[in-house]
């Protein structure tokens, strides 16, 4: 047995942000070096993710973790007991043969994403280097800018409006302290506006504020005003994105916005977000389109894809096949990156270089569950990520990890560069 081999995996219940049940997996080494990690979880989630094992009994409405936990104390434990921390490749390996299925639903792509970040972090730990630094190893590296929301709706917020998030990216900054700034400035006069009309009903689920308005476009004027009001100039200093999460109001092959009492068919849904992009300065899109409405993303990529980021969620939950073959096909132009949608790291890094090959921008993203876990920072900037995608600038789960990159950004020379997003 070598210092680095797996000595012990351990799984034990922890809460995450909306006080759910969740994973957590501390593996320790030979030497005694330990990594931990905490399995995130989604609410507006794609068929294709890995499958999030849940007891489904009482109590904690069925949320519960017990059988993803006996999972990886007993036979995860086993099968990666005594394989060396420093082949991440070989242990996803192992778990992804344990499991057997095609989606993880039997040991659990929590228990296998929380094990698998557990390992990745006991590796760079007995090497004595932060995450990121073992991932990118002599790479030049550059820091993705955040991109942060500032209203939450759909799934998050009590589907109070059709459209999940309404996003701010900072386009003007040189450093990644200055970028987050900026976004501060948005996200508290967003909050006074909010207030100064009434509408000040605290937060949704990600953090963003809750979106009371009559109409979707209503928020997106909302974001304008704050962005005036911050002092900054709309399209210039902070470019507005928009996560649409189609998937969750498309029945019966039709698109229906509760909130504007209409009903769309593919084209009318295409031609409704043309004129938002004609209109306000949009630079990404995601999921404009339901995960089932192939032939819609792609009408929509070969209309927008050259000035705006259509990003691929729910169509293509972080699978590197998935992205090669959209590639080919001409859907979507950008991926987002949700390690616990792909179930192990190796797989998601395999993602993110199939998304890269395919000359895409990449967002590593959390879940609208998450909780003080830092280490998709590490991912996003180890693997040179063009954005990080974790929600608004409130709540502890979110701000852990903004204030990771911040300190990441510390440690690095001043000359680091922050992700580009010109086209
Ligand atoms: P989820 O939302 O974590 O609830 O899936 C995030 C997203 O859709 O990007
Ligand atoms: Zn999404």
């Amino acid at each position: 047995m070598s210092a680095t081999s797996i000595a012990k995996v351990k799984g034990m219940r922890v809460w995450d942000s909306r006080g759910r049940p969740t994973v957590e997996a501390e593996v320790t080494l030979a030497s005694g070096t330990t990594g931990r990690a905490i399995a995130p979880a989604g609410a507006s989630t794609g068929s294709g993710e890995a499958i999030d094992l849940r007891d489904q009994t009482l109590p904690f409405n069925g949320f519960g973790v017990g059988r993803a936990l006996r999972n990886i104390n007993v036979e995860i434990a086993d099968v990666l007991s005594g394989m060396d921390s420093n082949d991440q490749t070989a242990i996803d390996q192992a778990m992804i043969e344990a499991d057997g299925t095609r989606n993880k639903s039997r040991l659990g792509g929590n228990a296998l994403i929380a094990v698998s970040m557990a390992n990745l972090a006991a590796a760079a730990n007995a090497r004595g280097t932060p995450v990121w630094k073992h991932l990118a190893s002599d790479r030049d590296v550059h820091l993705p800018l955040p991109e942060v929301q500032i209203f939450g709706g759909g799934a998050h917020a009590g589907r109070r409006i059709d459209i999940q998030d309404i996003m701010a990216i900072p386009m003007s900054a040189a450093t990644f302290d200055e970028a987050l700034a900026q976004v501060a400035e948005v996200y508290a006069a967003a909050g006074q506006l909010m207030a100064a009309a009434g509408k000040s009903f605290g937060v949704a689920d990600e953090g963003g504020w809750w979106p009371e308005f009559d109409t979707n476009e209503k928020a997106l004027d909302m974001l304008m005003r704050a962005i005036e009001a911050s002092g900054q100039r709309p399209g210039v200093d902070i470019a507005i994105s928009l996560d649409i999460a189609a998937s969750e109001f498309r029945t019966n092959g039709r698109y229906r916005l509760e909130l504007d009492k209409k009903t769309f068919d593919s084209d009318e849904m295409i031609e409704w977000l043309g004129k938002w992009i004609d209109q306000y300065p949009i630079v990404a899109i995601e999921d404009p389109l339901a995960e089932d409405d192939a032939a819609g993303l792609q009408r929509f990529t070969e209309l927008y894809g050259n000035h705006v980021q259509v990003v691929g969620d729910d169509f293509l939950v972080t699978d590197a096949n998935r992205i090669i073959e959209a590639a080919e096909t001409g859907i979507c132009n950008s991926v987002l990156i949700k390690p616990n949608q792909a179930g192990t790291i190796s797989e998601t890094s395999a993602a993110f270089e199939a998304a890269k090959n395919a000359g895409w921008r990449t967002i590593v993203s959390a879940r609208s569950g998450e909780t003080e876990d830092v280490i998709l920072a590490h991912l996003a900037v180890g693997w040179g990520a063009d954005l990080l995608k974790v929600g608004a600038f409130s709540r502890s789960e979110r701000m852990a990890k903004w204030n990771e990159v911040l300190r990441i950004a510390e440690s690095l020379s001043d000359s680091t560069p922050l992700a580009n997003l010109q086209i």
